[in-house]
Order: C-alpha cells, then sequence, then structure tokens
C-alpha cells in the first residue's frame, strides 16, 4: 500500500476499506504466478545470457517467485566456477548432480536455514530442467572464454586479456585513491634449466612456479604469464613496504622449492622488478618502471628484488 492509498482510505473511511480488501485480494492473486507461468517466465530469462553466473542468478530469483529458499551455489572444478546467490551458509542444503548426455554440468546446490518439504523441492526441482541446455551453452562459452585468456601450460592468465585488467584495476584505485603495484618475476638462468634438465623439465619448473605464484598470492591479485620464464604479478592495495615483504616471501619460497623430474631435484631462483603506481601514470610506464627494477636485479646478481626508483 503507497501513501495515496492511505490518505485516500482516511478520507473515505466508510466505503473504501471493502473495495480495497477486493482490489488487495486480486493484486495478490496476479503476483502469485502459477506454476507454469513461472517455468515459462524463467525459460524465457535464461535464453538471454551466456553468462553462467547471471544465469544462476536469474534461476534463482525467478524460482523465488514459486518458493521461498535462502540461496543457490553452483560449483564445476574443471571450469573453475564456484558461484553462489544469496545467503549459502544455511543448516539445509541439498546438492543436484546436472548431467546432460552423459555430460557433467556442475553440481548445483539449494542451501537454506531450515529443512524444506516435500512439495517446495518438488517445486524446485522441476525447475531445474529449464536450466540445462542454457547452462550446457554456457559453459562451452566459457571453456572457450576461459581457454583463450590463459596460457595452457601453467594456467595462469596469458597476456591476450593482460592490458584490459590492468587498466581496470589501474583506473580503480585512481579513482578509489588505492595503491596498486605490479611484480615482475623472471626465472634465474633458466636455459641452463633447459640444458640440464630438457625442455620438459624446463616446463615443469614453470608449473611448479606459477602454481606457488598463484597458491600464496591473494584471490584479488593477478598471475599472467608475460613471456617465456617471465610473470607479471598485479596486486591492488599494496603499497612498496608490503609489496617488498610479499616479494622477499615470494623469493624464499622459490628458494625452497623442490621440483622433481626425472628423479632429479631441480634448483630454482627468481628475480623480481617491482613497481608502485605513480599518481597518473600510465600502464607502459609503470610496466617500464618494472622492467627497468628487474633488470637491475639481474645485473647485481640474480635471486633478488629490485625495486623501481
Ligand atoms: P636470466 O637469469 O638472465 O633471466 O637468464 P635466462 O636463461 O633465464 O633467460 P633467457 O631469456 O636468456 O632464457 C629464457 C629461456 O626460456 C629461453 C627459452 O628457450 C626458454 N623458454 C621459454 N618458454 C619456455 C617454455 O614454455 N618451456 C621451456 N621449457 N622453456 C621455455
Ligand atoms: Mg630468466
Ligand atoms: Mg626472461
Amino acid at each position: 500500500m503507497n501513501s495515496s492509498q492511505a490518505s485516500n482510505l482516511l478520507a473515505f473511511p466508510g466505503v473504501l476499506p471493502k473495495k480495497r480488501a477486493y482490489s488487495t485480494q486480486k493484486a495478490l492473486e496476479r503476483t502469485r504466478p502459477s506454476h507454469a507461468e513461472v517455468g515459462q517466465l524463467l525459460r524465457n530469462q535464461l535464453q538471454t545470457t551466456l553468462d553462467v553466473a547471471d544465469l544462476l542468478e536469474i534461476f534463482f530469483s525467478t524460482s523465488h517467485r514459486l518458493l521461498h529458499y535462502q540461496g543457490l551455489s553452483f560449483r564445476h572444478a574443471g571450469q573453475h566456477l564456484d558461484i553462489s546467490h544469496g545467503h549459502v551458509d544455511g543448516n539445509f542444503r541439498i546438492d543436484y548432480h546436472l548431467e546432460l548426455e552423459n555430460q557433467f554440468l556442475g553440481v548445483l546446490s539449494l542451501h537454506n536455514s531450515t529443512g524444506l518439504d516435500e512439495h517446495a523441492l518438488s517445486s524446485f526441482e522441476s525447475l531445474t530442467p529449464a536450466l540445462i541446455f542454457p547452462l550446457r551453452n554456457a559453459l562451452k562459452y566459457h571453456e572457450v572464454l576461459h581457454a583463450s585468456l590463459h596460457d595452457p601450460l601453467t594456467g595462469v592468465r596469458n597476456r591476450s586479456g593482460m592490458t584490459e585488467l590492468l587498466e581496470r584495476d589501474l583506473q580503480l584505485s585512481r579513482r578509489a585513491g588505492s595503491s596498486l603495484s605490479v611484480l615482475m618475476v623472471d626465472i634465474d638462468h633458466f636455459k641452463m634449466i633447459n640444458d640440464r634438465f630438457g625442455h620438459a623439465g624446463g616446463d615443469a619448473a614453470l608449473i611448479a612456479v606459477a602454481q606457488l605464484l598463484k597458491d600464496q598470492l591473494r584471490n584479488m591479485d593477478a598471475v599472467f604469464r608475460y613471456g617465456g620464464e617471465e610473470f607479471l604479478l598485479v596486486l591492488p592495495n599494496t603499497d612498496m613496504p608490503y609489496l617488498q615483504q610479499v616479494a622477499e616471501r615470494l623469493r624464499k619460497s622459490v628458494e625452497n622449492l623442490a621440483v622433481v623430474h626425472d628423479g632429479k631435484r631441480i634448483k630454482l631462483s627468481v628475480s623480481f622488478g617491482a613497481a608502485v603506481m605513480r599518481p597518473n601514470e600510465s600502464q607502459h610506464d609503470l610496466l617500464q618502471r618494472a622492467d627497468d627494477a628487474l633488470y637491475q636485479a639481474k645485473k647485481q646478481g640474480r635471486n633478488r628484488i629490485g625495486v623501481a626508483g
């Protein structure tokens, strides 16, 4: 009821309450759609996007027209997807293993604070088939997109989307007035590693270093394979003292890394170029300063951190 209805009621107390009760009932009937209507609405809406997170959000909000539950989550480890909408920390959870023609499409989970009755669950289950084909298409799209943006050897991002991503982070940091740092990481004497352990040994070392970088950084940080044995790390909300701390921790971890290939232990070290974004500095200039700092670290003997001036 809005404020104009409220004042109408006050002005005509004898007449309107009855009329209002009638129209409220009608409105209620109109806003409580039938099962078939929700199913149709859902099928229409699910055709509007190829984004997996958007599909799940549509499913979550549309299914609420039929039944109430607190949260929806979706996981597909092979496709690096872990998405949730609403509250997913309640006591009740039911998992649906989604499949189409023997193809695994992921695990969809319904979450609630308390258990739901059979009627509610069967309402939910009657809607899930509408998700299957749009989800299959969105997963295919996600797979192609993911492959185009990631390095197949190490699984970290490649340079394709790097410029856009770094530019977005730079702008966000400028607007928020927060700091943003980059770290260039280059494996020392990598040619010698290839020579001693073969190309496959070199590949094993690259995979291990990339994994270590991913494991040790925060979710908000990004790891790119910048060149052959060179990685670029982008760290939002990071100033120079913290950046040096992070770099030193990574340096030591690589030194202690145990990469075993063909029964032989590969010893590794990395050098760093560390730079913090200056006000209004371009991406190109920031990367150039990090690269210069890396060059200094190499010149001074490797296995160390060069700090950009
Ligand atoms: P520095 O300490 O100065 O960095 O010396 P470096 O030998 O590490 O550097 P350099 O740039 O001279 O050599 C890099 C080598 O990395 C050359 C190239 O063959 C090798 N490389 C590039 N990509 C790959 C790859 O995907 N796998 C393997 N195994 N080697 C690669
Ligand atoms: Mg190198
Ligand atoms: Mg190099």
